[in-house]
């Protein structure tokens, strides 16, 4: 989303009257508000409109809401709201299994329904935003070309190979991808919280604890002290920051 355009938002749901009520409430919101009523038609949509938030129900015609989400989650890291009308803790599951990021049970408050629109749409922002400035300090740097060189340590993006002291590192994918994350990053605070959203992506539903647990195990393979770490510091109350 443009920071100043409405967001889009695509409301996935086959009951008449509560599409016109969530629409409606949504349109009062401010949003671009656009819906379908059968699981092709979302699909269709969801694919051409690219929207910044999905609300989607659970039981359609054609497809439902978990064979959708499953594939969009593929394609997309829209936020995916998914509405269900049993307060089941098995949907529960199987939505956040398939990658839904949230989940209301039918009846819920229209008030309830904004609150968490709002919410996710706030954070799209605020990643997105810190992506692009992200980008722009990444932009005055000179590219390069032939990996990334901190010292003895060189990381080498085309080959995913990482080599420190002339001795080629056993990583695992998660551990090099979020190297090179903070690597490219480097001599900038990155909270918890984007990096789970750059490295882990959307649909991860672990916490930031994964982030700690992953930076640990780096740390033992590239830090000369692992107990007094100098090219991953800890950013207090932050993240962490790449210092090279
Ligand atoms: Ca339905």
């Amino acid at each position: 989303m443009h920071i100043d355009a409405p967001p889009k938002v695509l409301v996935i749901e086959d009951e008449p009257s509560l599409i016109d009520t969530i629409e409606y409430n949504l349109t009062r919101q401010g949003y671009t508000v656009s819906t379908a009523a059968d699981g092709f038609k979302a699909l269709e949509l969801a694919r051409s409109l690219r929207p910044d938030l999905i609300v989607l129900d659970v039981m359609l015609p054609g497809l439902d809401g978990f064979e959708i989400c499953r594939i969009l989650r593929q394609e997309m890291a829209t936020p995916i709201l998914m509405l269900t009308a049993r307060d089941d803790e098995i949907d529960k599951v199987v939505g956040l299994e398939v990658g839904a990021d949230d989940y209301l049970t039918k009846p819920f408050s229209m008030r309830e329904l904004m609150a968490r629109v709002k919410a996710h749409l706030r954070r799209v922002r605020m990643i997105r935003e810190e992506i692009e400035g992200e980008e722009q300090s990444a932009d005055r740097r000179p590219p390069t070309t032939t990996g990334l060189n901190f010292g003895s340590l060189h990381i080498d993006p085309d080959r995913h190979e990482v080599v420190n002291g002339g001795e080629v590192l056993q990583l695992k994918p998660k551990e090099f991808e979020l190297l090179h994350f903070l690597a490219r990053n480097r001599g900038m605070a990155l909270s918890r919280d984007l990096i789970l959203e750059r490295v882990w992506g959307w649909d991860f539903d672990g916490g930031s604890r994964t982030v700690d647990v992953h930076v640990r195990w780096l740390r033992e393979k590239i830090e000369d002290d692992p107990a007094n770490p100098r090219r991953i510091v800890t950013v207090r109350s932050v993240g962490y920051r790449f210092e090279g």
